[in-house]
């Protein structure tokens, strides 16, 4: 079930012009241009689901997306298509993401003429530039996927991403599903490319030493809920809410996936956004509940100059 089916997304709200995206519940986000705001939580906390409204893959039973000043959560077809092109998605699964039936260069290039960047007659050329910026030999525009290794293939599905010339780029755990030797290829080129292309992401992860190394921000989301937010170093070095303090209490190597199980989260039980909690969504799971937590739902408020927690501390003790 997805979560928006069950919670109302209501000021949902998404903006990249003024810099700013609002996103479930009328929480604000800041991703600087050419800046990484990581989107941090536990497996079916929202965070792909959230990735895939954004782009237009899921719809929002209720509520709304903007992205700046346009309504995008109820664009279909022809109307959608600005959106697609100026916001791209690297998918998770380099595997599944791509067509087995078409080259190399017809992926990389159809959403280049489809969004206007290359026309039939620059079209390879044009294909060429984004491979090779890459790292993907021309020799390979002529082959299919299944002939790539799984890194490469993902550098094809960055390679399709980016031939748009996006001004966001949602990364939807684009590495976890690589084998851990070219995890680091890979992270790598992402930040080389965003270096020399100016790109921005939104770069949805559950490993925590990956968004250490690639974000500037971190938006930790709970049941749908963004509860804290605040720049990398910050975050790291003192979490403040108490579900990011558990989070980060067990800090994954590289090829750790599960920290939530390592972190000994599987005391009681994980509620559902189905059945969502009265109040703070973390309270019956949270040590520091007090009598207020499972009656009123904390917002989310800034604590300290740039960073933002939604819990009835008001990062106070601790
Ligand atoms: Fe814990 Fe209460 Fe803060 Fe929620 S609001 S995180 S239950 S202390
Ligand atoms: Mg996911």
């Amino acid at each position: 079930k997805n979560i928006f089916e069950q919670m109302s997304f209501n000021k949902g709200r998404f903006e990249l012009k003024s810099q700013v995206v609002h996103a479930v519940n009328g929480v604000t986000l800041e991703i600087k241009k050419g800046d990484t705001l990581a989107l941090v939580g536990e497996s079916g906390c929202g965070k792909s689901t959230l990735a895939k409204c954004i782009i237009g893959l899921h719809q929002p039973t209720s509520g709304k997306i903007f992205y700046g000043d346009q309504e995008i959560g109820n664009l279909t077809g022809r109307k959608r298509r600005p959106f697609q092109k100026r916001i791209q998605m690297i998918f998770q699964d380099p595997f599944s993401s791509l067509n087995p039936r078409k080259k190399v260069e017809d992926i990389v290039g159809r959403p280049m003429l489809l969004h206007g960047i290359a026309q039939k007659e620059n079209l390879k050329k044009a294909v060429l530039d984004i491979m090779d910026r890459v790292g993907l030999d021309s020799t390979y525009a002529s082959r299919y996927p299944h002939q790539f290794s799984g890194g490469q293939r993902q550098r094809i599905g960055i390679a399709r991403a980016l031939g748009c010339k996006p001004e966001l780029v949602i990364g939807d755990e684009p590495i976890s599903a690589l084998d851990v030797s070219i995890q680091a290829q890979i992270l790598n080129l992402l930040m080389d490319l965003q270096e020399s292309m100016d790109l921005t992401y939104l770069f949805v992860s559950h490993d925590l030493s990956v968004v250490k190394h690639i974000s500037s921000r971190v938006a930790v989301m709970y049941l749908g809920y963004i509860v804290e937010l605040a720049d990398t170093e910050d975050i790291f070095a003192k979490p403040n809410h108490p579900y990011t303090q558990l989070l980060f209490s067990a800090i994954p190597t590289l090829d750790t996936l599960d920290f939530v199980e390592a972190a000994g989260l599987a005391e009681g039980e994980v509620p559902t956004p189905i059945n969502l909690p009265s109040g703070c969504p973390f309270h019956p799971r949270c040590v520091h509940k007090m009598p207020i937590c499972s009656e009123k739902r904390p917002e989310l408020r800034e604590i300290t100059p740039g960073r933002f927690s939604a819990c009835h501390l008001n990062g106070k003790k601790q």
